[in-house]
């Protein structure tokens, strides 16, 4: 069957995302837009999936847990799990390779944990969108390791995309996908047999994708989603 995806959506816990992204705001507006599947990728922290999975559940939209790395390098990387423990374990993982830079919230924006009710239950004060100490190819081998699966993020984007953070894309770095940005203009670069997922990597609810983009995926769940992006680049 083919599902409706945005895989690259921030919530209100990213610095940069809106306050307004809240679990229900976000799952809302995925109903309304006759989403079949989201992933909410914030940077270098998965602290809101179980807020959003409790929200989709009810709505009956499919979470993939994500998140979004920023490696050595500035490259964004994003990692998608099976479940929402596996995610937010990752991410505990990786919160240690964050450097405890204090976030400045006047400057950034306020990093809100909320609950399913959409209270905010924690503020996390490390500045998230901070660069790990770990590079493009650990991340890769970090999430592999983990059972995820690594898509590097909006790749011909000037900012953050690993076209131009590094110049060229690893090659001996494995893959399960490779994100675009439509934004921008692809340069001619050979992506070998790599698929791409084209995501909205919205910041504001009006942002987030109308159902253009779509995974042929076995069934209507987050196991059959991440098992057809597996299959992707194999
Ligand atoms: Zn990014
Ligand atoms: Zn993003």
């Amino acid at each position: 069957m083919r599902l409706a995806c945005d895989l690259h959506i921030h919530s209100c816990l990213s610095p940069c995302g809106d306050a307004l992204m809240t679990p229900n705001n976000i799952v809302g507006m995925a109903f309304i837009k006759q989403l079949d599947a989201i992933a909410v990728c914030d940077h270098n922290c998965a602290r809101n999936l179980p807020a959003i999975k409790e929200v989709a559940d009810m709505m009956n939209v499919v979470l993939l847990p994500g998140m979004e790395l920023t490696t050595r390098e500035e490259a964004h990387m994003l990692c998608y799990f099976r479940t929402v423990e596996e995610c937010v374990a990752f991410g505990e993982k990786v919160y240690a390779h964050l450097p405890p830079i204090p976030n400045r919230e006047k400057f950034f924006g306020r990093q809100q944990v909320m609950n399913a009710q959409d209270e905010e239950i924690a503020v996390e004060d490390r500045l998230l969108i901070s660069a790990l100490d770990l590079g493009f190819e650990e991340c890769e081998r970090l999430i592999h390791e983990a059972g995820g699966l690594c898509v590097p993020a909006h790749i011909n984007r000037g900012s953050n995309g690993v076209l131009n953070a590094l110049g060229f894309l690893p090659a001996n770095a494995r893959y399960d996908a490779l994100e675009i940005s439509k934004k921008v203009i692809m340069p001619p670069v050979d992506l070998g047999h790599h698929r791409l997922l084209e995501s909205s990597d919205a910041h504001y609810l009006e942002n987030m994708l109308e159902p253009v983009f779509f995974v042929e995926a076995d069934a209507r769940s987050a196991d059959a989603l991440f098992d057809a992006i597996a299959g992707y680049s194999t």
